[in-house]
């Protein structure tokens, strides 16, 4: 049999070793020169007034949380097709998440749902940007203004992605992205706040550090560092910043290399759509992607499992996608879902997620498409 296909194969630039053996010898502890150099690098390319690097997205919208004084009791809506964490960091503080149903075609949180969900409780609304594809955010920042709420990117898988020319992360109050391996841009874990108000700028520094001012310490703005409120250590090592570092200078290289395979992807399944054996996923003109994920939905649940197993005995790694959290034990503990799920009850079971990394040669694309072609 020919050798695997992995769903993620981890792209690497080659200079990532070298910078690690800088820090090395320069500074192992956060914020040195590595990740300095990621700050300015992500606030010159999103035009946010502040990036702070963390440890994972996870930790950045954990620090959202926090900077936005999320208290028990407190509403955040969101889609229940995400992950985890985009729930799990208000939960820590109390929140309830509010689940809200998706649009058919992004598999975004669908924009005319969101007022009848808001409450005298509600304060953000947490939109994901499903695939690296913008959610509908005109609307819902029009939405947030209007009845005073903050807004949450889930921007995790929409590094270099935007939405009418804006990067995505850096149109809300606050955005979250992840350098997690299986991402874009990757540092094994990492991520990124970005604090697009200015006026949340150095609270998010100090909840970053453990809830002192030792970052304006640093920069000789106070003569000694103190405890000033609630915060813990979201701040990654020179290590993960210097390898990071590597990265973003191929930023571009990257993603465009993604968005090739996307695009051969797409083309490939034209026929198949055409004759209703599945669909492709709906880019709207707005949006410009980043070739984070392809997937297919399929016209029948049943199918999954055939073609997943299918690829898998030719040595091919596919996947489904997320579990909705509006149906897991603590969705249903933790949360509520406003209106019905149709969409997510019904997509989450259709969607099968193919390889797509950078080095994903189009010999390997012909094979996948083969293979759907064969069993759908
Ligand atoms: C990957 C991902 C996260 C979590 O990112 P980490 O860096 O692993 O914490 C959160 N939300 C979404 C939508 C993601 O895809």
């Amino acid at each position: 049999m020919s050798s695997s296909i992995r769903f993620n194969a981890t792209h690497l630039i080659g200079k990532e070793m070298d910078y690690v053996a800088q820090a090395c010898l320069e500074r192992l502890s956060g914020d040195g020169r590595f990740t300095r150099q990621c700050h300015d690098w992500l606030e010159r390319k999103t035009g946010t007034a502040r990036a702070l690097l963390t440890h994972s997205c996870t930790a950045a919208l954990e620090m959202a949380a926090l900077l936005l004084d999320i208290a028990p009791g407190d509403e955040i809506i969101m889609p229940s097709y995400t992950f985890v964490s985009t729930a799990n960091a208000f939960v820590l503080r109390g929140g309830i998440p509010v689940f809200v149903d998706v649009r058919e075609d992004t598999i975004n949180l669908d924009e005319r749902l969101i007022e009848a969900a808001i409450t005298s409780r509600t304060r953000a609304i947490a939109p994901v940007h499903y695939a690296g594809v913008a959610c509908e955010m005109d609307t819902i920042m029009a939405i947030a203004d209007r009845h005073g709420l903050a807004v949450v990117e889930d921007a995790a898988q929409g590094v270099g992605a935007s939405y009418r020319g804006r990067a995505l992360g850096s149109i809300g109050t606050l955005g979250a992205y992840s350098f997690h391996e299986t991402k874009n841009i990757i540092a094994g874990e990492g991520g990124a706040l970005l604090v697009n108000s200015p006026d949340m700028v150095l609270r998010a520094e100090v909840i970053r550090e453990k809830g002192t001012d030792r970052a304006q310490f640093f920069r000789g703005e106070v003569d000694k560092y103190t405890w000033r409120e609630i915060g813990s250590s979201y701040l990654p090592s020179e290590l993960i910043a210097a390898f990071l570092w590597a990265q973003f200078e191929e930023e571009e290289a990257i993603n465009r290399a993604r968005l090739a395979v996307w695009d051969n992807y797409h083309q490939a399944f034209a026929g198949l759509e055409a004759s209703g054996r599945l669909r492709r996923p709906i880019v709207p003109d707005e949006c410009r992607h980043n070739g984070h994920m392809y997937y297919v939905l399929l016209p029948e649940a049943a199918q999954r499992q055939v073609v997943i197993g299918a690829l898998a005995a030719a040595g091919i790694q596919a996947a489904f996608h997320y579990v909705p959290l509006h149906s897991s034990p603590a969705g249903e503990k933790f949360g509520r879902s406003h209106g019905d799920m149709t969409v997510t009850d019904d997509i989450w079971q259709r969607i099968v997620r193919l390889p797509l990394s950078p080095g994903l040669r189009s010999a390997d694309q012909v094979r996948i498409v083969e293979i759907l072609a064969s069993c759908t």
